[in-house]
């Protein structure tokens, strides 16, 4: 345990760029050590907040109201990966892209793939219940947890969920610990399902002139009946900014870009890439399929550059993550394009848009209090039209502190005050990462 002042400043902030100054932090080393913390906390009431790797989108692994902060970096051991049963069990302090890279070693497949795989945790992965580009075809962190070792607040260690494909006795706890960000017990063990690694992927770029059709090809290749693994949207001013932070190649005057992925057999991935190509270009897309790996990773590069290179249009960001039925997005990314030329903010949008997930960004300066007002409200003029939309507020970043506020706007009253009992059942003395969800 530390309370070096250098220390606590390492573990004061996340991507959210906000700080919170714990009063100490603790890196333990086994499942029993977590236990004795939280007795501990409990006995002489100090708060407790588990930390992964601080990638965090919404605050949750911030010490809001100080504490102990509990990194679980030392978590660190890829325990099995059983190639006969597709099942694997890790610690949550693995790298998510480090335990993508063992599995594929062996020939298996862990398809959740956030952005931030390359220092992401899985344990965090799990508490956020993470989503990615794949998630289009393979579904989000949740659709791969069979089970999960979990120190409750308490201090008690539990055991949920099963090692086999299925199994389905006794209430989901499994389900309910995933996602529920650090604030129902602290993931020690998970236990995943693998796939076969898929025999061929091949990689799209797809550039439009008109944002409006790149936002209608999605929703014609989701009726269309072809699964592509992901479909990646970024608008104008994203391909600008990478553009101007590391070179595309990619046409200046492109108005939106699709980044479509398929995989499985050859001669399967040879009809999907024929039938995308059809309806890309029918909405006078310029289609190109990557020729080699290289190509298929300089286009990626190009996908994971946004978030950094979006910092050239100001210091700060806010980011929210909306998701709405894959036949609104048109809607909503001409909702989003007015309330851009109402509002005069600086509004870049890009995302998982194959899942309805678009990530919406306004750059700004936060010390402009007029700019900072007009976010906010702007903000809340997204959430709205979200749900009016018939959309949800939060695809995968969580509701931690950022969207606190919001929360009510989507789940009703009967259902905020069972959430708030489960969370004084599980923690009657508030202890476990206070100040989050609720
Ligand atoms: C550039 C970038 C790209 C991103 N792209 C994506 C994306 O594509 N998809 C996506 O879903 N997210 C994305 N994120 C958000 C973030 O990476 C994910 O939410 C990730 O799951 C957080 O993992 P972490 O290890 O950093 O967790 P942290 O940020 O450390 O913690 C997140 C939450 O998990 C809890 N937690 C962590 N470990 C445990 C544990 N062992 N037990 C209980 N609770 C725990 C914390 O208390 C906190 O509430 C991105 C972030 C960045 C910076």
């Amino acid at each position: 345990m530390t309370t070096a002042e250098e220390d606590l400043l390492c573990y004061a902030y996340d991507a959210t760029n906000r700080h919170y100054r714990p009063d100490a932090v603790a890196f333990p080393a086994n499942t029993h050590e977590i236990s004795d913390i939280l007795k501990l906390a409990n006995e002489h009431r100090f708060f407790v907040v588990p930390r992964g790797a601080g990638t965090g989108m919404s605050g949750g692994a911030l010490a809001v109201k100080g504490g102990l902060v509990l990194v679980m970096t030392r978590f660190s051991r890829i325990l099995t990966i059983d190639t006969e049963n597709l099942v694997a069990e890790v610690e949550p302090g693995v790298v998510t892209g480090h335990f993508q890279e063992a599995v594929e070693e062996k020939g298996l497949f862990y398809p959740p793939d956030p952005s931030s795989a390359p220092f992401s945790t899985l344990g965090g992965n799990v508490a956020e219940c993470a989503g990615g580009p794949r998630a289009v075809k393979y579904g989000v962190t949740r659709d791969y947890v069979l089970g999960l070792e979990v120190v409750l607040p308490t201090g008690e260690i539990i055991r949920t969920g099963v090692h086999t494909a299925k199994g389905v006795v006794g209430y989901d706890l499994t389900r309910l610990i995933v996602g529920s960000e650090g604030t129902l017990g602290v993931i020690t063990k998970i236990v995943l399902r693998l796939f076969p690694l898929p025999e061929v992927v091949r990689t799209l770029s797809v550039v439009f002139d008109r944002i409006h059709d790149a936002a209608r090809t999605v929703s014609e290749i989701i009726r269309s009946g072809v699964v592509p693994r992901t479909v990646e949207y970024m608008d104008h001013a994203a391909i600008r900014c990478v553009e101007d932070y590391q070179g595309t190649g990619l046409p200046a005057d492109a108005g939106a870009m699709l980044l479509i992925e398929v995989d499985g057999s050859q001669s399967a991935v040879e009809t999907d890439i024929r039938d995308l190509t059809e309806i890309c270009m029918n909405r006078g897309a310029q289609v190109r399929v990557a020729g080699s790996e290289q190509e298929a990773k300089d286009l990626w590069r190009v996908r994971q550059a946004i978030s950094p290179a979006l910092f050239k249009l100001g210091p700060d960001k806010i980011n929210e993550d909306i998701v709405v039925p894959r036949n609104r997005i048109p809607d909503m990314v001409e909702w989003i394009d007015d309330l851009s030329s109402r509002t005069g903010l600086t509004i870049v949008t890009f995302g998982h848009a194959g899942d309805g997930n678009i990530h919406f960004n306004i750059m700004l300066d936060r010390r402009d209090k007029e700019i900072l007002e007009k976010a906010e409200s702007a903000v809340e003029a997204l959430f709205r039209q979200t749900i009016a939309l018939g959309g949800t507020i939060s695809g995968e970043h969580g509701i931690g502190i950022t969207k606190a506020p919001y929360i009510g706007m989507e789940i009703g009253t009967e259902e905020l005050a069972l959430m708030k009992r489960i969370k004084a059942l599980f923690d009657p003395n508030g202890i476990l990462n206070p100040g989050k969800i609720f």
